[in-house]
């Protein structure tokens, strides 16, 4: 597999190059060259794959001979060690569950194959790789959790104090093994500051081998393609042919990687992206003009992006067609007070909690629907919503069922060092920490 970069197509590098850097220097995204249509006899398979069977075909047909057969077998094997169920609540109307990972929250299945994709490139007896990771909650905890344990490989969280949730503090601080946990006297900026002035620090580059994991990577959105593949395959062993995605979109990357699907092959009707307040989308679809904007804050926080960095992996993807992509792509945003509606509403019909990101998808679906009969509709919910206690009314926050491992965290002790937010003392503790 050849990757170029969305600013110079001209060029390209491997994907174990595009793994480590995870953005080319000239600040574009990293894109296959070649982007394979699965055969046919897939397709013919699709309703009888398992999740782990199908991502390693889809896996095997994108990443061509970069990774021996076998050895990607067993890395997806265990990567993707948890369900992805579409679950349907009415006649045509399902919700994807992307949160039965260990954080809780679909960016599990990114960082999981990230981290393992990561460790098997790594030559024998080379340096340990540092992950360096600002988070302002949750990107942290799906990074931390899925390096846990994985071998030659250390992460360093940085969040700000006081500024996470308990939850997300717990998922922070609690794992021991490769993962420690700094927790910053200052904002998420001050936290990615630190991170950003590691990067081109000379001494710090000399004594650690350095990356970020970055949500942008490539091989976060290649994993993200698989459980597309997979709800379609569970609609289809129920008869269903006629599928629309509704995505709760931030950076773009989670339905980026369903518009890679689709390019693969898979025969999706339409692609609705719904997002929070921040509508840089949604207005590219109303006026034809892009144009990214400061982010706000709204309630369903992990997708408060004014300036959705895969938007340029979208518009590569449909640079020759900029038709095609506005007949398979809607967008809709919603203000606050809808998403709390839409909670609302969602637990009053079907007697099921969805987290503000995940019903604010619902929304957008029931929106589409009303004006497409006829389409069975997956919304996907991306994260657990117990994750966001505080932001459900007593009645709703009381049915919420607490998974068996959030329990857990709750009995193990927090481990963080305090830092302030000044550089040195930041490089003095990677120094003296090696
Ligand atoms: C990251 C995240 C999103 C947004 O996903 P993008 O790939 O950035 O569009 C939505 N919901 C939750 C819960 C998230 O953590």
């Amino acid at each position: 597999m050849k990757l170029y970069s969305t600013n110079n197509p001209s060029s390209s590098v491997s994907f174990q190059e595009a793994v480590f850097n995870s953005m080319p220097q000239d600040k574009g995204l990293y894109m296959p060259v070649s982007i394979p249509r699965l055969p046919d006899s897939f397709f013919e398979q699709l309703p009888n794959y398992t999740l782990p069977q199908l991502a390693f075909e889809v896996a095997k047909h994108l990443l061509g001979d970069t990774i021996p057969q076998n050895d990607l077998k067993a890395l997806i094997e265990d990567a993707v060690n948890f369900e992805a169920p579409a679950v349907e609540l009415e006649e045509d109307v399902y919700v994807l569950e992307l949160f039965h990972g260990p954080s809780l929250a679909f960016k599990d299945f990114g960082a999981r194959f990230m981290s393992r994709v990561m460790s098997y490139f790594l030559r024998e007896g080379e340096k340990q790789l540092d992950v360096l990771v600002a988070t302002s909650g949750d990107t942290g905890g799906a990074v931390a959790l899925g390096f846990l344990g994985v071998p030659n490989t250390r992460v360093t969280i940085l969040y700000p104090k006081g500024k996470v949730s308990d939850i997300q503090e717990l998922q922070l601080t609690t794992n021991g093994q490769n993962i420690r946990a700094l927790t910053i006297d200052g904002t998420f900026d001050d936290c990615q500051a630190l991170v950003k002035q590691a990067f081109v620090d000379d001494e710090l580059n000399a004594a650690l081998r350095l990356t970020s994991a970055n949500s942008i990577n490539i091989a976060r959105l290649i994993p993200q393609t698989f459980y597309y593949f997979n709800a379609y395959a569970q609609l289809l062993r129920e008869g269903k042919t006629n599928v629309a995605f509704c995505v709760p979109s931030g950076n773009f990357g989670n339905i980026g990687a369903g518009l890679l699907a689709w390019k693969m092959g898979l025969p999706v009707k339409q692609f609705i992206a719904a997002t929070n307040a921040n509508d840089t989308v949604p207005a590219f679809f109303k006026t034809g003009i892009y144009e990214p904007k400061p982010s706000v804050q709204t309630l369903s926080n992990a997708m408060d992006v004014g300036n959705p960095s895969n938007w340029a992996r979208i518009a590569d993807l449909f640079k020759d067609d900029a038709e095609a992509l506005k007949s398979l792509m809607v967008s809709y945003s919603y203000t606050d007070a809808q998403t709390t509606e839409a909670i609302q509403q969602v637990f009053d019909k079907y007697k099921y909690v969805v987290c503000p990101h995940t019903a604010i998808a619902w929304k957008a679906l029931t929106e589409w629907q009303a004006q497409h009969a006829g389409v069975s509709g997956v919304f996907l919910s991306t994260a657990h919503p117990c994750k966001f206690p505080n932001v459900f009314p007593a009645d709703i926050a009381a049915a919420i069922e607490v998974p068996s491992q959030v329990e857990e965290l709750e009995r193990r002790e927090k481990q963080a060092v305090s830092l302030d937010k000044d550089f040195d003392g930041f490089k003095a503790f990677l120094l003296g920490n090696k």
